[in-house]
């Protein structure tokens, strides 16, 4: 067990919610930074677009002062938000610092709402309250109040999924939705100092909680530490069962930590005892199931972003926007081509994405997806372009699942109980790897395609990432084309006769 220099730290807001999640969490932020999974290109993505997010919303408070001194300049930052209060003329205040019995804060916006009061607001990127924002807005309201910063009303404001923007400049006042918390967070401040006190003593530990990983490192964040908390973990471990985690829970309780010991008598969805059995299995239908395709096969995937402030006229905040699809095509002879779009122009791409997919498409074969993700970015597709509805709306009806095919007709060990593309392929097409690829997952995709469009002014820069964007939509479906092959040759012939 490793031992620590135990320190009276200073809390933050930050740390008292991670100290709300589990203990040891905080513990580790605080001795052990280094146990940290490195922040990954969709972790970063996210926190840009929450810095975006918290930037536009300082926008709907004109003549508000931004205390621009950093997390480290707290003395300073201190200092210049006491100057900014002190002036009557700054109706707001953006990332004001307080600091009251060694708990630090910085306020998104605080905001003049009377000679003698204000108006505390938090700002999220997520469209609605969460319970986790009441802690949130629990510490910092109990922080003012330490202070003696009269408080009329605790605000959360979040963005509004339903606005529907209209082009030209974005209607700040329709973007966010501000809601007042306050009677709901009032009533928790006299439960913030027991908390905090909580949280300082178990800082003054030489050694970690002993806390184990469970459910509650993925709610309501996910843990930086999981990988660390779960390093010496088997693939067998009861919390890598697939589905709803009520049967682990019980498990749990009974001391059973193994897959390979659920006793017989327990009950398990279909996919849990396949997991559980750990051998391979093919249903007796498969072969037919996989002989079901039309050729010539298409084999579609799309790439989407969705961007948090809408971009083109008649979207909404965090609408999935397609640009990029690959296509590869089998003939009956299986003979493959492979056929691609990826829009490289900040200008809406749909249009041309879609017309240039109704082409390479045609009105012949089946479209095999994995997921039913293509079908609805092409219903989304269909309700956005009247012009090509038709046509869209035609191609859903050719559309032939292999992930439901997989999921109900084989399973592999190797899978682990996850029937994602990237549990699956590795598995049964070893030679087709994600890990050689610059970009190894959607949301890596999504935030590269923003970077390139949006970001990047250096050309050969732009060619590198638009190449990397390509191979990883093009892996998808040629992935897919490999699955069904191997898959065919796992299938048990169907009988004769
Ligand atoms: S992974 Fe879980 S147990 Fe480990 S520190 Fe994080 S929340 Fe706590």
């Amino acid at each position: 067990m490793t031992t620590f220099i135990p320190r009276t730290p200073r809390l933050s807001k930050s740390r008292f919610l991670s100290g709300q999640q589990c203990d040891k969490r905080l513990y580790f932020e605080v001795y052990a930074p280094e146990f940290a999974t490195k922040i990954d290109a969709q972790r970063q993505a996210m926190l840009n677009m929450g810095k975006q997010i918290g930037d536009t919303a300082q926008l709907c408070f004109p003549g508000g002062e931004l205390v621009t001194e950093g997390y480290r300049q707290s003395a300073a930052a201190l200092e210049k938000t006491a100057a900014l209060m002190a002036d009557p003329e700054i109706p707001a205040i953006f990332e004001a610092a307080f600091q009251f019995e060694d708990t630090m804060i910085r306020v998104d916006i605080l905001e003049r709402s009377g000679e003698q009061s204000w108006r505390l607001i938090e700002v999220k990127a997520s469209s609605r309250v969460k319970a986790v924002h009441h802690a949130d807005l629990s510490v910092q309201a109990y922080v003012l109040q330490g202070c003696g910063i009269p408080i009329s009303n605790i605000c959360l404001m979040h963005m509004n999924r339903h606005y529907v923007f209209q082009g030209g400049d974005v209607d700040l006042r329709q973007l966010f939705m501000v809601e007042d918390l306050t009677e709901d967070v009032r009533p928790r401040l006299t439960e913030i100092p027991n908390r905090l006190a909580q949280l300082r003593e178990m800082l003054t530990r030489e050694t970690a909680p002993e806390i184990e990983p469970d459910g509650h490192c993925h709610s309501p964040y996910e843990c930086p530490f999981w990988e660390h908390c779960t390093k010496d973990k088997s693939d067998r471990w009861i919390f890598h069962l697939p589905g709803t985690k009520e049967v682990v829970r019980r498990m749990r309780k009974q001391g059973i930590e193994h897959i390979d010991d659920i006793p017989s008598r327990v009950k398990l969805s279909m996919l849990q005892q396949r997991m559980k059995d750990n051998v391979e299995w093919c249903s007796p239908e498969l072969q037919q199931v996989l002989e079901s395709v039309q050729y010539p096969v298409h084999h579609l995937d799309f790439e989407t972003f969705m961007p948090a402030i809408p971009l083109y006229p008649r979207t909404r905040p965090y609408q999935p926007i397609p640009t990029q699809w690959s296509n590869h095509i089998e003939s009956e002879d299986l003979n493959l081509r492979h056929e691609k779009f990826l829009y490289t122009d900040p200008r809406d791409p749909r249009e041309e994405l879609a017309v240039a997919l109704i082409s390479s498409l045609g009105t012949e074969g089946s479209i095999c997806v994995y997921s039913d993700y293509e079908k609805y970015v092409l219903t989304a597709l269909a309700e956005a372009l009247p012009a090509l509805r038709a046509e869209l709306l035609q191609i859903t009806h050719r559309l032939w699942d292999l992930l439901a095919v997989i999921q109900n007709h084989y399973y592999h060990p190797g899978f682990s109980g996850s029937f994602s593309i990237k549990s699956v392929l590795p598995t049964l097409v070893p030679s087709l790897s994600y890990q050689n690829l610059d970009i190894q997952n959607g949301a890596t995709a999504s935030g590269t395609y923003h970077h390139m469009v949006f970001q990047e002014t250096d050309w050969v820069e732009r060619q590198r990432l638009e190449t990397a964007l390509e191979e990883y939509c093009a892996l998808d479906t040629l992935g897919m084309v490999e699955l069904r092959r191997v898959l065919s040759e796992k299938a048990q012939p169907i009988p004769e006769g």
